[in-house]
């Protein structure tokens, strides 16, 4: 009886340091690259460039996905001043992820089936969908109907350059590496229009240098679950990311870092918001 009391602790000593070996794994992979070092600091991949989402000015980042990644490593164990912030574009993000570059990745990013092959998901923790931007004085683009024969710009690696192309088949769709790029495009008149996550889009309608020169559509064309990043198969970091995407969201920090950031856009979160994260599989 003794001896089998005395073996259960044994068993149970050796399956907690198995876990607390998976644990520091995933965070050690943070710690040994060229983050801060500190074995707690974490790599988040962001967008730079995004307005009310993930924008980076001087050494500052703000954004929803920033304050997200914020709270998420908070509940981690990881204050602010040991995040090390990464540029995740579009297209780059799953490699981001699989080679170790970043621990987790917070930018628009869309949970789709084939992302799934190769990173793993927590949440959704908010949805967004798909619009267009045009020129302020354009009445010709109503919806995605109506952009035959209309240039338009995405980003390589996105869901909104592959939504579009299935749901306007032969579009003349010029995809760069950021929206930014194409805003600027957009508004110099180089392109018609611009499509991806209303979210983002009303960021860039709302910035002072293009504030009453572009508007959003407004007739959004598809369902995009935004969910955070992490290396696949690591389900002990996904369930302790899940965790922190319900406490946020039920002790009311969701809500603050959703005015906060999409507020002064007058973006308001569509039906389905705030979502309810899945179960980590
Ligand atoms: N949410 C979409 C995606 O993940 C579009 C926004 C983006 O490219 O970050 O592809």
């Amino acid at each position: 009886m003794k001896t089998r009391r005395i073996g259960a602790v044994a068993a149970g000593a050796a399956l907690a340091l198995t876990l607390a070996a998976c644990g520091s794994d995933s965070g050690g992979s943070s710690g040994s690259g060229s983050g801060g070092g500190d074995s707690k600091g974490l790599k988040i991949g962001i967008k730079f460039d995004q307005p009310g989402l993930g924008l980076k000015k001087g050494s500052d980042f703000t954004g929803m996905d920033v304050d997200v990644a914020k709270y998420v490593a908070k509940k981690l164990g990881t204050d602010e001043a040991n995040i090390t912030w990464v540029q995740a574009p579009s297209a780059q993000r799953e490699t981001l992820i699989s080679t170790g570059q970043v621990n987790m990745i917070v930018a628009t990013y869309s949970i789709t089936d084939s992302r799934k092959e190769k990173v793993s998901f927590a949440g959704p923790y908010f949805i967004a969908g798909q619009d267009l931007l045009v020129r302020a004085d354009d009445t010709s683009i109503t919806g995605p109907d109506s952009l035959k024969g209309k240039k338009l710009c995405s980003v390589t690696g996105s869901t909104s350059a592959q939504n579009v192309t299935k749901e306007v088949p032969g579009i003349n769709l010029q995809n760069f590496g950021t929206y930014s790029e194409c805003v600027a495009a957009l508004s110099s008149g180089a392109i018609d229009a611009v499509t991806t996550d209303d979210t983002i889009l009303a960021g860039y309608a709302a910035q002072d240098q293009y504030k009453g020169k572009l508007k959003v559509v407004g007739k959004p064309f598809s369902t995009e679950n935004y969910g955070i990043g992490i290396k696949k198969g690591d389900t002990a970091l996904c369930n302790q990311v899940t965790d922190a995407i319900k406490s946020m969201i039920s002790d009311g920090s969701w809500q603050k870092i959703v005015d906060d950031n999409l507020g002064p856009a007058g973006y308001k979160p569509g039906d389905g918001n705030p979502p309810t994260p899945a179960a980590c599989s």
